[in-house]
C-alpha cells in the first residue's frame, strides 16, 4: 500500500481520493481553498460516469440529489423549431446500463467529498501547493511546509502547477473566442408560467443553438426545498471583461421568445461569466520518477461542448487506482502508470476533439452549411421513429454509400455507444492482465 498525495479537491481529485482508498492506500488530499465550494450551477453526469459511482456504491445518495432528464431536445436559435434530439430516460439505461443525471455542481462535490472522508480519506484544506519535487516525489505548501508521498496526483486542473514537474516547461491552456455564463433561477418563478411547461415536465435538458452561440438549460434539485433552472450560455467575449447581466442579454436579443422569456427571470447575483479555454495535447502525463501523474482538467481539460470534462475525470480516478493497486513496490509505479496514461490518454484526447467539433457544428453561421446541418439532424431524429426493420434498411443502404455522421454527436449510432458505453475499469483490467501486471 502506498501514501498518495493528492493535490486538488475538485471532482476530480475527490473522486481519485475514494477509488484510491477503497484500495486501501493512505489518502491525503491537498486543497489550496479555504473551503470546499463548487459555483453555484449544475452538472451532467452522462453513463460512462454513473456507472462507475455506481460501483463505489454512491448510486442511493446520488438519486436523492440528481434529475433524470428524458432527452437532450436541440432547438434552432431564433425560431426554437425543434431540430435535434438525443433521448435520455430510459433510452440510455436500457441501452448501456446506467442512467444519464444532471444535478446541482455543490451537490456534486460535496456527495464525493463525504464518501472520500468516510472510506479514510484526510483532505486538508488552505494547502496551497507552491511548488513540487519530481524526484523526491515531495510539494511544497504556501505555508513552507514540505510534504513527501510514494505518489503524487496533480488533480489541480487547468492551470496545473504539478503539471510543471512533468513537462518542464508552463503549458498555458489556449483561450477560446467563448466565454461561458453559468445562471440560475429559482424554478417556482418558472413553473407558474404556463410557456415553460415544454421545459419542465418532463424535464429535459434543452439545447439552442445559434450562429457563434449556444445555450444549454435544464432542471435541477426539483425534489430539493430550493429547486432550480440551470443555464449556461457560451458567446464570443474576451476573458478579460466583466461579466454583466445586460452584456449577456444583448447576444442573445433576436432568439427565440423563450429564451427571450427565460433571460427576463436571471437575476445578476446568480450569473456568473467564465472564460473557455482548452489544454493542447501533452506529451505524457507521467513523470521521469514514474512517482507523479496527472488526472481531470490538469491533464486534459476541454471545452465543455459534450459534458464529459468530469465525467473524463472520474474515469481517470477509476482506472488510476486499478492501475496503482497492481504495483507492489515503489519501482513498480512507473510501469502502471505508463498503462494508466495508455488506457486514458487517447480516449480522452478524443473527447476532447469532440467537444471542439461539437461546437464548431453547434455555432455554424447561417447559410448552407448550417441548414444541411439542421437537415442531418433531422433526419437522424426521424430514424428514430422508423421501425426496427426500417433502420436496419437504412443502416444497410448507408453502409453502401458513406455512412453520414450525426451532427448530433450524442446521438450519433458509432460515437455514443463508444462514449457512454465504455467500461473504463473493465478495460483497464484487462489490459493489466495482458501485460501481466
Ligand atoms: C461551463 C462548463 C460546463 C461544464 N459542464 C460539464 C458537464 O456537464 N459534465 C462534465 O462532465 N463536465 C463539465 N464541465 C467540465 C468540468 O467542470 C471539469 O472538467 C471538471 O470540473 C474538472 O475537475 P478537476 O477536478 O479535474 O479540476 P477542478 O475542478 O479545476 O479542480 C481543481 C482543484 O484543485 C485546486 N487547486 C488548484 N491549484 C492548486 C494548488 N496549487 N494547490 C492545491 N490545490 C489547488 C482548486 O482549488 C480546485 O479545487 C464543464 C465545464 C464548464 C467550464
Amino acid at each position: 500500500m502506498f501514501d498518495i498525495l493528492i493535490v486538488g479537491a475538485g471532482l476530480g481529485g475527490l473522486a481519485a481520493a475514494i477509488a484510491l482508498r477503497r484500495k486501501g492506500h493512505s489518502v491525503h488530499v491537498l486543497e489550496g481553498a479555504p473551503e470546499i465550494k463548487e459555483v453555484g450551477a449544475g452538472i451532467q453526469i452522462p453513463p460512462n460516469s454513473t456507472r462507475i459511482l455506481h460501483s463505489w456504491g454512491l448510486k442511493e445518495e446520488l438519486l436523492k440529489l440528481v434529475v433524470w432528464p428524458q432527452s437532450i431536445t436541440i432547438r434552432r436559435y431564433e425560431t426554437g423549431k425543434q431540430i435535434g434530439f438525443t433521448p435520455l430516460h430510459p433510452e440510455l439505461m436500457d441501452n448501456y446500463g446506467y442512467p444519464y443525471h444532471v444535478i446541482h455542481r455543490h451537490d456534486y462535490q460535496q456527495l464525493l467529498l463525504t464518501e472520500a472522508k468516510r472510506v479514510g480519506a484526510k483532505v486538508t484544506l488552505n494547502a496551497y501547493v507552491t511548488s513540487v519535487d519530481e524526484s523526491t516525489a515531495s510539494v511544497t505548501l504556501a505555508s513552507g511546509k514540505t510534504l513527501t508521498a510514494d505518489l503524487i496526483i496533480g488533480a489541480d486542473g487547468i492551470r496545473s502547477r504539478i503539471r510543471t514537474a512533468i513537462t518542464r516547461t508552463t503549458i498555458e491552456p489556449r483561450p477560446t473566442p467563448n466565454c461561458a455564463y453559468r445562471a440560475t433561477i429559482p424554478l417556482h418563478k418558472l413553473v407558474s408560467n404556463p410557456i415553460f411547461t415544454p421545459l419542465l415536465s418532463p424535464p429535459l435538458c434543452t439545447l439552442w443553438i445559434g450562429p457563434q452561440r449556444h445555450i444549454m438549460a435544464y432542471p435541477l434539485r426539483t425534489s430539493a426545498p430550493n429547486p432550480l433552472y440551470n443555464l449556461v450560455l457560451s458567446h464570443p467575449s474576451p476573458a478579460s471583461t466583466p461579466g454583466s447581466l445586460e452584456d449577456l442579454k444583448s447576444h442573445y436579443a433576436n432568439w427565440d421568445p423563450l429564451v427571450t422569456a427565460l433571460l427576463s427571470n436571471i437575476d445578476s447575483a446568480h450569473c456568473i461569466k467564465w472564460p473557455i479555454a482548452e489544454l493542447p495535447v501533452l506529451d505524457t502525463w507521467v513523470s521521469e520518477s514514474g512517482r507523479i501523474v496527472l488526472m481531470g482538467d490538469a491533464a486534459h481539460a476541454m471545452v465543455p461542448y459534450l459534458a464529459q470534462g468530469a465525467a473524463m475525470a472520474v474515469e481517470d480516478a477509476a482506472v488510476l487506482a486499478e492501475c496503482v493497486a497492481r504495483a507492489k513496490e515503489r519501482s513498480e509505479l512507473g510501469s502502471v502508470l505508463a498503462v494508466f496514461e495508455n488506457q486514458r490518454k487517447g480516449r480522452c484526447e478524443m473527447v476532447q476533439k469532440g467537444s471542439w467539433e461539437n461546437g464548431v457544428g453547434w455555432h455554424l453561421a447561417d447559410g448552407p452549411k448550417q441548414l444541411q446541418r439542421d437537415a442531418d439532424m433531422r433526419r437522424d431524429m426521424e430514424k428514430m421513429k422508423m421501425r426496427k426493420e426500417e433502420v436496419e434498411a437504412e443502416r444497410e443502404k448507408e453502409k453502401q454509400e458513406k455512412r453520414k455522421e450525426n451532427p448530433n454527436m450524442w446521438s450519433d449510432e458509432e460515437f455514443q455507444p463508444w462514449l457512454f458505453n465504455h467500461d473504463a475499469v473493465k478495460a483497464a483490467r484487462e489490459r493489466l492482465d495482458e501485460m501481466g501486471l
